[in-house]
């Protein structure tokens, strides 16, 4: 497949999840892939767990993207991250503001997203290569898809230089963020962000968090499989394959495959796009 591919990875907690990890880096390995992510702070992970990680994937001479959310934190604190990566000759990263926290807590220094890459502008010039989430159905949060999509220009202009967008299932909406960004004249590769269905609960739980729509025909068949977890895995690998040949056909720049710390079903849709 002449389309590049990347996965991203959470910081495993235990001991079970940690050889689980590696079993994935192995077998992703073999896909060639231009790199690894590893996500911070997500989903109650430690950060530590990302450093920790990210030192794994670089042992074994693949290029890493540590994730840095700046919600809740003091520019120093983000600035010891930054230089303890730069030390490790890390040179890129995936700029988030992350979630805000529920209650009362100091949202740090720096409110969103586009404050941390002009940061890390300030601060490093152009040592770090800078990625950006994107949103073609919109952040939750936004107010509309133009106030939102004039924010993510915002994370352009201050110094990004890709994006990855949230992942969708309605390839329409990555068309039409497409063209848009030709409209207002940004021209970094927006990447897909490509999620494995293999789950339904999971997956409509979190999609309602994230703001990801799944499409009423696919939610609908999901549904009717109940407890048939070999029958909703096996739809999902069509789905998505299908998903993702439909992008490559369109000339997406690569694909970054949220990975979820599971060899499969992630490996049988690429093998399933590479023929
Ligand atoms: P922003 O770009 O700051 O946008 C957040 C909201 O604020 C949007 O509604 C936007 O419209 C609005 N906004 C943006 N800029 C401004 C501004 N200047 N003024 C006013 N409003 C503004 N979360 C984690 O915790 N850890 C991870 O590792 C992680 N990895 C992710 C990877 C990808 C590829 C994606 C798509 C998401 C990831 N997330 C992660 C989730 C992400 O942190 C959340 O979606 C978060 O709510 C928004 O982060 P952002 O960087 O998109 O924020």
């Amino acid at each position: 497949m002449n389309t590049p591919i990347s996965f991203e990875f959470f910081p495993p907690k235990y001991e079970n999840g940690k050889i689980n990890l590696l079993n994935c880096i192995t077998e992703f390995k073999k896909t060639n892939p231009e790199y690894m992510s590893v996500t911070f702070g997500a989903g109650g992970s430690t950060q530590s767990g990302t450093l920790d990680t990210v030192l794994e994937i670089q042992k074994q001479k693949i290029t890493v993207a540590p994730h840095l959310s700046c919600v809740g934190s003091s520019k120093s604190e983000i600035k010891s991250i930054l230089d303890e990566y730069k030390s490790n000759d890390i040179n890129q990263i995936v700029a988030l503001r992350g979630d805000l926290p529920s209650g009362n807590c100091d949202i740090g220094e720096m409110k969103n997203a586009n404050d941390l890459v002009s940061f890390i502008r300030e601060n490093f010039d152009d040592y770090f290569a800078i990625k950006v989430a994107a949103y073609p159905e919109a952040h939750p949060q936004a107010k509309n898809f133009y106030e939102d999509f004039k924010f993510f220009k915002q994370k352009v202009m201050a110094g990004a230089d890709s994006a990855i967008t949230q992942y969708f299932y309605n390839i329409d909406s990555y068309k039409y963020f497409i063209d848009d960004c030709a409209k207002n004249n940004i021209d970094i590769p927006i990447v897909p962000g490509i999620m494995p269905i293999t789950n339904y609960v999971q997956l409509s739980r979190f999609s309602n968090m994230c703001g990801a729509d799944i499409p009423r025909w696919i939610s609908s068949r999901l549904e009717s499989y109940g407890d048939d977890m070999a029958s909703i895995v096996d739809f999902g690998i069509d789905v998505v394959s299908q998903l993702c040949q439909d992008l490559i056909d369109i000339q997406a720049p690569s694909l970054h495959f949220y990975s979820m710390n599971k060899v499969e079903p992630n490996l049988q849709i690429i093998k399933n796009i590479s023929s």
